[in-house]
């Protein structure tokens, strides 16, 4: 069986962020990069599923520039076999990354895709879904436990208010929620064997896609300013603020 596991490459979730000056973008120079972290526990998840037998190839795939081989190769020193990097300058669209990612479908022959919910950069939560449409699979989304079967998948997803079970032929797509598994750290003889698996490339021409813009981004605007707190001496004086200064009573 093998496994396709979609990774991006995004700014490290410890990393405070700003927006740039002219409030078009969030400002990521000079940044550390990570792999998404929903993307880690994909790519652990089809390592575990190659570590018990169920699986005999996991292949990573990245859309972006040269920059992207970085997390490539981290998931190559967590466990991946292979790497395939998809050629942009751009910063593509989640339609326009789904279309990629069929193309590298349409190549491979995965018998299960993973992606991550959700990008922290973009938090678009839609990347997994228009592959699943685009590729005419079942999809299993917000995934907490993945059980394979004789050519089916079990995927428990966490929805409002509990769990919900299915059953999906195979091949599938299944993004991953938090709970999922806890990703392991690469080791540094890992790091060093990563360096010598294949990593390939495909250029957009080369999978026939074209990455076309159909959102304009209008605006970022950092997350509004909470106003410092200030203490009160008495009860009285507590309601009386309460009262008159913040007319809540
Ligand atoms: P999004 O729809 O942007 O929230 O992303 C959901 C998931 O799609 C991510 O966790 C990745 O698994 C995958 N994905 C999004 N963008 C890329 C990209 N540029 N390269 C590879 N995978 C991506």
């Amino acid at each position: 069986m093998k496994i396709l596991v979609a990774v991006k490459r995004v700014v490290d979730h410890n990393v405070k962020v700003r927006v740039n000056e002219n409030d078009q973008a969030v400002d990521t120079t000079n940044t550390k990069k990570a792999i998404n972290p929903f993307c880690e526990i994909a790519v652990e998840e089809a390592v575990r599923l190659k570590e018990n037998n169920i699986a005999n190839e996991v292949v990573v795939v990245s859309v972006g520039s040269a920059a992207v081989q970085e997390q490539l190769r981290t998931a190559l020193a967590l466990g991946a076999d292979r790497g395939i990097r998809v050629e942009t300058e751009q910063v593509l669209e989640p339609l326009a990354v789904a279309k990629c990612l069929k193309a590298v479908v349409d190549k491979e022959a995965p018998d299960l895709i993973f992606l991550g919910k959700q990008s922290i950069d973009g938090d678009n939560n839609q990347t997994g879904q228009m592959l699943a449409a685009l590729c005419n699979m079942p999809q299993g989304t917000f995934a907490s436990k993945v059980e394979v079967a004789e050519g089916t998948v079990a995927v428990t997803r966490e929805i409002d208010g509990g769990l919900q079970t299915l059953k999906l032929r195979m091949p599938a797509v299944i993004t991953t929620d938090l709970r999922l598994n806890e990703p392991r750290y690469a080791s540094l003889p890992n790091i060093m064997k990563a360096k010598r698996k294949p990593l390939q490339t495909y250029s957009l021409d080369a999978l026939g896609v074209q990455a076309l813009s159909q959102v304009k981004l209008v605006s970022v605007a950092p997350p509004t300013q909470r106003k410092p707190g200030v203490k009160a001496h008495s009860v009285a004086e507590l309601i009386d603020k309460l009262k008159h200064e913040a007319g809540v009573l």
